[in-house]
């Protein structure tokens, strides 16, 4: 049997039945209760004790001391960006390996993304060539980084968790931004739940993202966190997305212009009751993730992307890694395995390859190819544990 029909054997072994979402919601714990309670109480909008009681469970949880809910995970990262200084005209670097909502929102506010190779061995970025990269094209002048080819100042760096895998060289990473006096910020989009070292994702970065879209670990409906270890910047992320209202009782009074990017009261609601229900969240992904090494080890060539070393990692996406050199067709593979009734699914297109950011200054992105050509994301609800 080929590769690639053993794949196919592995799959209709390990999944119950062959219409699979990637990855769906589970709504089982007080959910309804919760949503009652709103309604009940008129509280469906942007004030009510759901909002505070979300805010101060996702700061307890990922150990920072501020989390502010807002609407989603693309307008917190935009206000990530803002909050550690990225101005319209600067560049702001990333993977290229990464969802398009870690490039629009650096575009949103008139910035350039500026895309950095992944390392094969963790899916974080890889810092080894990055540091040359800098070396050659970064230049420091007044306590700032620019790029000398165009003359822009970069004024942040972006990680990505990568399907919520925490890459330790986030550690060498840090060290070297330091260096080059750029702020670090986490896209930790995919990443609740995810710890390097005893550290939540979101320790790391000057200022990080969590989302709670329907297909992340813990869901909103629609939603996202700026979370952050600066009590000020954090204090300061919820006045801006707050409409940048001074505090009152009675008086409008707005001293910028602010975003009304904060979480209804609804949305919070449906967050709470999740983010209960997160620690079993995480034992049937790990479960789930088991399941697929398992079964996968028995063909010769292709892996599951396992968590980097002292990652403990929340496994939110499981994928498969196909044989090096093109041993397999990516889109041969999607369109057997997804006519086969497979919900399988590749990573996302690059971004140096999408139109608009095709012009976009960039490093050597050989890794970010390569992965790209390899990687099969599998379905991976919560619901599949009670078949797995
Ligand atoms: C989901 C996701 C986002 C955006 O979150 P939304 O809540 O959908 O706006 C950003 N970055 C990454 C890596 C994501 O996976």
């Amino acid at each position: 049997m080929n590769t690639l029909n053993e794949i196919e054997s592995v799959l209709r072994e390990v999944l119950p039945d062959q219409r699979n979402p990637l990855v769906e919601p589970c709504l089982q714990g007080n959910e309804l209760s919760y949503l009652k309670e709103c309604v009940d109480t008129n509280f469906v909008s942007s004030v009510g004790k759901f909002v505070d009681r979300f805010s101060s469970q996702l700061s307890e949880y990922t150990g920072l001391s501020k989390a502010v809910p807002v609407v989603n995970g693309t307008s917190a990262l935009s206000m990530c960006y803002k909050l550690v200084g990225v101005k319209p005209g600067d560049e702001v670097m990333m993977p290229a390996m990464t969802f398009v909502a870690t490039a629009n929102a650096a575009k949103y506010l008139n910035a350039t993304p500026h895309f950095v190779d992944s390392s094969l061995d963790d899916l974080g970025v890889d810092v080894t060539k990055l540091k040359i990269y800098f070396e050659s094209n970064l230049d420091v002048r007044n306590g700032a980084a620019f790029n000398k080819k165009t003359n822009r100042k970069i004024s942040a760096f972006v990680v990505m968790h990568t399907f919520g895998h925490i890459s330790p060289q986030i550690l060498k990473l840090t060290k070297l931004l330091d260096e080059y006096s750029i702020p670090l910020v986490e896209d930790a989009a995919e990443a609740l739940g995810s710890f390097m070292d005893g550290h939540h994702a979101g320790h790391w970065g000057r200022i990080s993202a969590l989302s709670f879209n329907g297909n992340k670990i813990v869901t909103t409906g629609g939603g996202g966190a700026i979370i952050t270890n600066n009590f000020e910047l954090g204090d300061f992320a919820k006045h801006l997305t707050t409409t940048a209202k001074q505090q009152h009782p009675w008086r409008y009074y707005h001293d910028e212009v602010g975003y009304n990017y904060r979480m209804p009261n609804i949305n919070a609601a449906l967050g709470c009751a999740q983010l209960e229900q997160l620690p079993f969240f995480l034992k049937v992904k790990k479960k789930i993730q088991k399941r697929y090494e398992t079964a996968f080890s028995a063909i010769d060539g292709v892996r599951m992307i396992v968590a980097p070393e002292k990652s403990d990692s929340n496994y939110w996406l499981p994928a498969l890694l196909l044989p090096e050199n093109k041993g397999v067709d990516l889109s041969g593979c999607m369109d057997q395995l997804n006519e086969a009734g497979f919900c399988v699914r590749p990573v996302w297109d690059l971004m140096h390859t999408l139109p608009m950011y095709r012009d976009c200054p960039r490093m050597n992105l050989n890794n970010a190819i390569e992965l790209a050509s390899r990687i099969v994301c599998l379905p991976s609800s919560v619901s599949l544990g009670e078949w797995i």
